[in-house]
């Protein structure tokens, strides 16, 4: 039997054990240590941000974000609905009511041209989800934001390395949550980054981050002792988990190229499939291709049904995702009841094909062939 695709496979660039047992051997091994130091640097740079906090997860960047906003009970948050659970559950958990925003025809990235009629005098944020790394439109997401005085929050979970007219995804909103699962571009197992480009929100974030104490100017010598003086949680990961991290960040150009030429690949092969209706990831002019997903998009839902059995048969797993969370069991009582056709197309209809380093040529065309055979 022909070995198994799985959709998934985490990429190893060769040095996370040797970093690791320098972080272990090195004696620190809590949070903040010399590797976190070194990716809290390189993200800094790289994105031209004011600070980059390594954090334990996207999930965790993004419920400091809603501390660091002050988000209320009863204040209102703009989230797509087609996208994962923490984007808008970090806003639930300060009681905040969302207001979930259709996804556009062109590709799952919520419709700017919906945002205006949303707003209402207890909106705080808008939460714009980056999908397959694809940039939203954030001059429009700015536009509506600054004539409201909202923030604005990237989940920029899926968009390492990804620009919008030329500027990096995660350094347009006041505040962006990068992923570092195992399933993203670049890999920690679990954990996350928050960046911060609004500095007023910069010292507030090292506080939470630690506890609600001011340990972090502690030891920096900025104050004579620390203590609690604010809100907080333990959001920061061990410097083992930020010397696996470094491992891949080391890496990061040749692992972007090489997903990018497996993206390329498949974009070339399933040009065809445009002719009957299957959808392709569209990038819009302002944006670029990370390499972090390719997808199809079904013209129904059998459809879908019968192309991943299809492949399931020939030992090829492509996974769906995202189920419209206004249609959600945990939400769907507390949504203003607007219907979301997009978000519900591609919650039908999308299908996530295998994506990895090591997907190797040979691999990748048993991926091709078999869609074009279905689709023959
Ligand atoms: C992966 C992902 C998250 C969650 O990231 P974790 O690091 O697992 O918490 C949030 N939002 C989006 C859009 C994601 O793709």
């Amino acid at each position: 039997m022909l070995p198994a695709i799985p959709f998934n496979k985490p990429y190893l660039s060769g040095g996370e054990i040797q970093y690791i047992e320098e972080a272990v051997r090195s004696g620190k091994i809590s949070g903040d240590g010399t590797f976190t130091k070194r990716c809290h640097q390189f993200f800094e740079q790289q994105l031209g941000v004011h600070k980059a906090l390594l954090t334990t997860s996207c999930t965790d960047a993004l419920e400091m974000a809603a501390l660091l906003l002050d988000v209320q009970p009863g204040d209102e948050v703009i989230v797509p609905s087609y996208t994962f659970v923490s984007t808008p559950n970090a806003f639930v958990l300060r009681g905040a009511k969302i207001v979930f925003v259709d996804s556009t025809s062109e590709n799952p990235n919520l419709d700017v041209a919906s945002l205006e009629g949303l707003v209402t005098s207890r909106t705080r944020a808008i939460v714009p989800v980056h999908y397959a790394g694809i940039a939203c439109d954030m001059d429009a997401i700015r536009g509506v934001a600054d004539r409201h005085g909202l923030a604005v929050v990237e989940d920029a979970a899926q968009a390492v390395d990804s620009f919008y007219k030329g500027r990096p995804l995660g350094s347009l909103g006041e505040l962006a949550a990068f992923s570092f699962h195992e399933t993203k571009n670049i890999i920690a197992g679990e954990g996350g980054m928050l960046v911060i480009n609004d500095a007023r929100y910069a010292e507030r974030a090292e506080i939470i981050r630690e506890k609600g104490t001011n340990r972090s100017s502690f030891f920096r010598g900025e104050v004579d002792k620390y203590g609690w003086v604010d809100v907080g949680s333990s959001f920061l990961p061990s410097d083992i988990i930020a010397a696996f991290l470094w491992a891949q960040v080391e890496h990061l150009a040749e692992i972007q190229g090489r997903r990018k030429e497996i993206w390329q690949r498949y974009r070339e092969a399933f040009l065809p499939l445009l002719k009957l209706g299957i959808g392709l990831p569209v990038i819009p002019d302002y944006a670029t291709n990370n390499g972090h997903m390719f997808y199809l998009v079904c013209r129904s839902l059998d459809e879908r049904t019968a192309l991943i059995a299809y492949l399931r048969e020939r030992q090829i797993l492509p996974v769906f995702h995202y189920l419209s969370l206004h249609k959600s069991p945990f939400y769907q009582e507390k949504h203003d009841g607007r219907a979301l056709p997009w978000a519900d197309h591609y919650t039908d209809c999308l299908v996530r094909l295998p994506l990895y380093y090591e997907l190797h040529p040979e691999l990748q065309q048993r991926v091709i062939e078999a869609v074009g055979a279905f689709y023959h």
